[in-house]
């Protein structure tokens, strides 16, 4: 072979120098060396080849670019293959081939052809700079840790995303026989599910009895299509309300915990909220993962990996590409894709260029967590998924003014505490929908409230909200205020004090009454008169976005012509057509539970 041979011979031109060096330090080694070929040592003619190969949809044009003994570049210069599958392959192999000086290496899973079509047209074109194509091709390259040759993986069905949805899904594939492997981006698993409010919204035989109050399946399918304008997709809305008591009972069976006590979240417009016992939305996230790790002989969550591609084979999905920590990932799903990557909130293009009900919303703050970023709703497009509703984006009245999150939050219940603005007065019905509160708020000076309530929501200054923060430790960090009178609470926080207390006057009267207000505010339950009272800063938030891939009732994935994209599968967030144009506060987590669990079984059972 010749480059066995070329090795060989400067294998002995060294041996020569060394012995020369070591016996005759008189001689120059530089001399010896002018008595060696340059052309004989060189692997390759320096310059820039062309090249084809056969692809799977046809020849794969290739420029290859060497040096004397290295190969520094190949450059797809023309192909046929399709989005999502072949473009892998002429991404990946060039980078590999120039990586490791190598064409032994596997095609990619689910790109075959196209794999083999660039080796092929690379080869073709090393074969002019009068490469030894064979002894490249011997060099064998294996994935393992370390390297950046593609990682392999096989599974039946692969989740992208860990959050709520995601995890659900792949529980309950698990549960329905399928080995799953889930691609999370970020370092933990959890998504906006972790960090939310976490009530979950259903009609519950057992707790709203017990408390006496009256619901309804029927009532809740009204609110949720009402409350979103009558544009959700009514099939859809009907298997969120009529499995949401289901899943919860699902839920619980895995061992999570929620508390007796049922209540109206903000903009949930009924007394139907769950709360877990763990804080905010890590019960969810801790069941699930529990499960996943009592089962990972056949589960895997693997984090830092970033779903980029859906793989596509003859119109099916049959897997996802992604970046990980030690460079790109493939993941072979033989059953079913799940794709459950939450929603855009955190990303500003996307939100300006969908945007179109609010105000710009360039320097809006955002209670999410910073990998809702919407990138595989661009994946799903590219393989033919439709989207729906885009444009509907829930904003919250209750973020943070520095940060936009829900903590520091200090309302305990819609029915006891109003909003004032910054001349101390009310200006909207409180227990209304979040975008018919947000929009009022905009148009409040410095689109700013102020949350007023009494000590009936804090008995004891040890009581916290749902983000584990006592009032007395907001009271001590600035962000709440706390005062004996209302006046010297309107003092405090630098409002109008008449028109504060006239607020709080009129208020009472209609809790008494029970007779909607100037605003129609219809939620009541106790007159705002024990001090000490309290105060606390809010500011509009962007928290949701309704819109996004379009699912049916089994959450299969429908392109744009409406048909079933064989193999994939939504659910979450990154869905879109439930909520219509407002989702109900409360409805996120029956939603992203409900479908995950859906998705999860649908996809293990290859509908
Ligand atoms: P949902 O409530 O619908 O479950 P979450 O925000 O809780 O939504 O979870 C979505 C998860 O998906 C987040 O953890 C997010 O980091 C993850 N994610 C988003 N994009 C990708 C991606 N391209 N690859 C892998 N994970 C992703």
């Amino acid at each position: 072979m010749r480059k066995s041979k070329k090795i060989l011979s400067l294998f002995l031109v060294l041996m020569i120098l060394f012995s020369l060096a070591g016996c005759q330090s008189t001689e120059p080694a530089s001399e010896e060396l002018t008595d060696v070929e340059p052309l004989e040592d060189s692997l390759y003619a320096a310059g820039s080849y062309t090249g084809k190969g056969q692809g799977m949809n046809g020849e794969i044009e290739v420029e290859v670019t060497v040096t004397e003994n290295e190969i520094t570049d190949v450059k797809v210069l023309a192909h046929n293959e399709t989005p999502g599958v072949g473009d892998i392959a002429l991404t990946d192999i060039p980078a590999n081939i120039v990586k490791h000086q190598s064409l032994g290496m596997d095609a990619i899973a689910g790109a075959t052809y196209s794999s083999k079509g660039v080796l092929e047209a690379v080869a073709n074109a090393l074969v002019q700079a009068n490469a030894d194509v064979e002894a490249l091709k011997a060099k064998v390259i294996k994935s393992e840790k370390g390297t950046s040759v593609t990682t392999e993986k096989e599974v039946d069905v692969v989740v992208v995303g860990a959050g709520g949805a995601g995890l659900a899904a792949a529980v309950s594939a698990h549960q329905n026989g399928a080995s799953v492997i889930v691609l999370e981006k970020m370092p933990k698993p959890g998504g906006n599910t972790i960090i939310s409010g976490a009530a979950y919204n259903c009609v519950d035989p057992k707790r709203q009895e017990a408390s006496g109050i009256e619901d309804s399946i029927e009532l809740h399918f009204q609110q949720t299509y009402e409350g979103g304008d009558e544009v959700g997709n009514p099939e859809l809305i009907k298997i969120l309300v009529e499995n949401a008591y289901p899943t919860l009972e699902w839920l619980e069976g895995l061992g999570m915990e929620f508390t007796d006590y049922v209540f109206t979240v903000l903009g949930g417009l009924w007394p139907r909220a769950h709360r877990p016992v763990m804080p905010l939305g890590t019960g969810y996230i801790t069941t699930f993962m529990n499960y996943i790790e009592n089962n990972s002989s056949d589960m895997e969550v693997m984090l830092n990996t970033e779903a980029t591609n859906i793989i596509m084979e003859e119109g099916r999905a049959v897997g996802v590409r992604a970046e990980g920590p030690e460079g790109p990932v493939i993941v072979k799903a033989n059953k079913g894709v799940v794709i459950a990557s939450g929603g855009f909130s955190k990303n500003t293009e996307m939100l300006n260029e969908y945007n179109k009900a609010w105000p710009d919303l360039s320097n809006t703050l955002s209670t999410n967590h910073p990998g809702a970023t919407g990138d595989a709703i661009k994946m799903a497009v590219e393989v033919g998924a439709n989207l729906v509703g885009m444009e509907h984006i829930q904003l919250l009245p209750l973020g943070d003014p520095d940060t936009g999150s829900l903590a520091g939050n200090i309302e305990q219940a819609v029915e006891n505490r109003i909003f004032v603005n910054k001349d101390g007065n009310r200006f909207v019905d409180e227990g209304a929908r979040r975008d018919v509160m947000t929009q009022a708020l905009f148009e409040q000076e410095d689109d700013f409230l102020w949350i007023i309530l009494d000590s009936q929501n804090y008995p004891t200054g040890d009581v916290k909200n749902n983000f584990n923060e006592s009032i007395d430790e907001l009271v001590a960090a600035g962000r709440a205020f706390k005062a004996d009178t209302l006046e010297d609470l309107a003092d405090q926080i630098g409002v109008n004090a008449d028109n504060l207390v006239a607020a709080v006057e009129k208020f009472n009267e209609h809790v008494e009454s029970g007779q909607p207000d100037e605003f129609g505010r219809t939620l009541y339950q106790w007159r705002m008169d024990t001090p000490p009272y309290y105060a606390g800063a809010r500011k509009p938030t962007v928290h949701h976005t309704m819109g996004g891939i379009e699912i049916n009732t089994e959450t299969q994935v429908l392109d744009t012509s409406g048909n079933i994209i064989p193999g994939l599968y939504a659910a979450g967030e990154v869905t879109g057509g439930i909520h219509g144009t407002n989702r109900l506060g409360g409805n996120a987590l029956a939603d992203i539970n409900t479908f995950g669990r859906i998705a999860g079984r649908n996809a293990a059972t290859e509908k």
